[in-house]
Parts: C-alpha cells; structure tokens; sequence
C-alpha cells in the first residue's frame, strides 16, 4: 500500500525545479540516488541532507578550482611534476616547493623572479608554480608582458586603467612572462611602472626575464624609473638564478646527433 518513494510523487517532481533555481546541480543529479539509499538504510534525516550537501560544495569546490585554471591562461603542460629539478642546479627544489605551498610569501604580495638565458625553463618552472597555486584556491593570471603592456596601454587612451589595474587585482599571482622583450616606448612602459608601483607590498607578481635588471634600461623610459621598479620588485622577493645550458637545446641534441649518424649499410 506504500509507494515505494518516501516523498509525495508531488514534492519529488518538485525537487529538481528547486535545486536548479537554488543552482545545485550536483544535489540535482544525486538526490534520488542518495533519497533511495538513506531509505533502505533508514538514515536519519540529518545524514541524508548532510551527505547531499557534501557532494554539492565539494563539486562546486572543484569547479571554482577548474574556472580558475582556465582564467589563469597558464601553459597546461607546464606543471611542476614535469619539471627536472636536476638540469637546474642553482635551483632548489626543496625552496621551489615552499614557494608552491604558498608560504605567506602570497599572503604578504612578495614577488618571484626567474632570471636566465632562453630555453632554460623558466616560464615552465614559475608556471609550474602558478599551477600549484591554483590546486591551493588562489587566482593566478599568465601574461606575456608585451601582451600585456598593450592592453593596458589601450585601456590609458580609453581613459579605463584604473578599471583595468581593478581587474588584475582579483588575482593573487600575476605573472609577467619575458618581461625583456617589452620594449621601451614612453607612455607604453609607464603603464608597466604603474602597475608594478599598484601591487607594491600588496599582490605579487612573478617575473620571468633574460636579462637581470641591467638590461631593463631598454624596457622603463628612463633610467631613474627602471631604478625605481626594480626597487620595488626586489624589496621583497625570491630571486631565481638560471644560468645554465639550454634544456630545449640539450633536449634537442640527441636528435641531432642521430641524424648526423652515418647510416648503416
Ligand atoms: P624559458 O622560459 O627559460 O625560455 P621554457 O620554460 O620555455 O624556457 O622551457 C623550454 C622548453 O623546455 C619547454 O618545453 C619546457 O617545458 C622544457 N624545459 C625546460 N627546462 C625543463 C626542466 N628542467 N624540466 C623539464 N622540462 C624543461
Ligand atoms: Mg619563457
């Protein structure tokens, strides 16, 4: 005489409408799974609710980390499990792991810089980081700086860079990657100062660059201006140290090398 569903046929119809409008789909996909077993197994009220609540933040925790990984325009290979620690000796991998545990370095807005000639992994390596970031909760942007300059510039002749500058704030890492191909152009580079000067002490920025400091009279229009930014990026930062073969050249060696054999008879 009993249907075989607890809920009134009326209120069960009526679930899937309520979860979409309280934006639940998760809830919305495992209720009558979940409904049906704490039935059978005669949960108490406060078990089924509680369990069906789990799933949903658990999966809305996973897709807010899933929107920030794609927001983040990261390179998707470029994690740190892929990253051999061993080619780069100068590194530390111990004080790269601190870094990607986020050790209040982000929380205080210290910055990261990755110095060395091309091809040495540097985009891989900060990359890397900013990835660990994201598993972590916190918001990371990947840039190419002339990229970004322009943008930024864009939004100085439309009258809009404070909104802009808003924008990046949301983001706990922005990383500005080959910092040395921007080149130097009097209202473009300011931008660049401007927005180093904004998230002085505050956010942090992660820098990858061939060339330290010395050279980056070409990118700032004057020298007492890359005087200054370089001031305020180092005054708190980790400064990572590359100088060593190219891994894209040594990877590419081998190749090479075994196309240059002479063929067997
Ligand atoms: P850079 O930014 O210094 O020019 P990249 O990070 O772009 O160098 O590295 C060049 C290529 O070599 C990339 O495909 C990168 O994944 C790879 N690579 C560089 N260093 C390493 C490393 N230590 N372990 C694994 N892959 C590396
Ligand atoms: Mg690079």
């Amino acid at each position: 005489m009993n249907a075989p569903i607890a809920l009134g046929s009326a209120d069960a119809a009526r679930l899937p409408l309520m979860l979409t409008e309280l934006r639940m789909p998760t809830a919305k996909r495992l209720w009558a799974d979940l409904a049906e077993q704490s039935n059978r197994e005669g949960w108490p009220a406060e078990r089924f609710l509680g369990a069906l609540l789990e799933h949903e933040i658990a999966e809305r925790e996973t897709r807010r980390l899933q929107r920030n990984r794609v927001d983040s325009q990261l390179p998707n290979a470029k994690t740190l499990d892929l990253f051999e620690f061993d080619a780069v000796p100068t590194v530390s991998k111990a004080h790269v792991m601190a870094l990607a545990e986020a050790d209040s370095w982000i929380a205080q807005g210290h910055n990261l810089l990755a110095f060395g000639p091309p091809g040495v992994g540097k985009t891989h390596l900060i990359a890397g980081i900013g990835h660990a970031l994201i598993d972590r909760g916190y918001k990371v942007l990947f840039v190419r700086t002339s990229e970004l300059v322009q943008r930024l510039q864009a939004a100085r002749r439309d009258l809009r860079l404070p909104q802009e500058l808003a924008k990046l704030d949301r983001y706990d890492l922005l990383v500005l990657d080959d910092l040395s191909y921007a080149r130097r152009d009097q209202a473009e580079t300011s931008v660049l100062f401007e927005l180093i000067a904004e998230r002085y002490e505050r956010r942090s920025i992660a820098i990858t660059a061939n060339a330290p400091f010395s050279e980056w009279d070409q990118v700032f229009p004057d020298r007492a201006m890359t005087v200054a930014a370089v001031d305020r990026l180092v005054h708190h930062a980790t400064i990572l140290e590359m100088n060593v073969d190219s891994y894209r050249r040594r990877a590419a060696m081998p190749a090479r090398r075994h196309r240059s054999e002479p063929k067997q008879p």
